[in-house]
């Protein structure tokens, strides 16, 4: 026969069982949250990118079925805006500003400044060798032309007359831009 006492002492360790039980469980859905990635939609997934670590090689025909007039013409044929006409050249907002074509990752808005060209100016891409120079002689000028390095979009030019820490100014096409806006901190980056 079990006593008044016993069975408080039964009732109270029950208790106390399924209490330290639900404890382990709520640590383990915490810790399974944290490790969800966010269900908001990304540039990248709007815009349908694939796989980043591919060379992409697209016809012409293909480039103007994915580019609007003005992005074909730019990155494309390596056209160039009007000053101050662009959508990127007074924006202040923090992201990674993204290849409108094929969505490598280019530039950080940490890097971006006011130029007062009317262009969007940045003093350094991103590392890695996201984007690639070349010499452009068009127009009697000697100019750095800079491309992406994934799919060789025409971005922009870059010149030696930027900012510190690296006295460069890549002075790029906004409509060769597509803003990715900081959302929180990225997993494992
Ligand atoms: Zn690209």
């Amino acid at each position: 026969m079990i006593g008044k006492n016993g069975l408080i002492f039964l009732l109270l360790g029950t208790f106390c069982l399924a209490a330290s039980c639900n404890s382990s469980k709520l640590g383990q859905s915490k810790a399974e949250t944290s490790g969800e990635e966010s269900s908001q939609k990304t540039i990248v997934e709007e815009k349908g990118y694939d796989d980043m670590s591919e060379k992409v090689e697209k016809t012409d025909a293909e480039w103007k079925e994915l580019l609007n007039d003005e992005e074909y013409y730019i990155t494309r044929q390596k056209g160039t805006e009007r000053a101050f006409t662009g959508k990127y050249y007074k924006t202040k907002e923090e992201g990674v500003y993204l290849c409108t074509c094929c969505g490598n990752k280019l530039f950080d808005s940490e890097t971006k400044y006011d130029s007062g060209s009317g262009w969007p100016s940045f003093w350094a891409p991103l590392p890695g060798d996201k984007v690639a120079q070349e010499m452009d002689g068009s127009f009697g000028m000697v100019r750095n032309e800079v491309t992406c390095a994934r799919c060789d979009a025409h971005l922009g030019h870059v010149f030696e007359d930027g900012p510190q820490p690296t006295n460069l100014r890549y002075c790029i096409n906004s409509a060769a831009l597509k803003l990715a806006p900081k959302t929180e901190e990225e997993p494992g980056s």
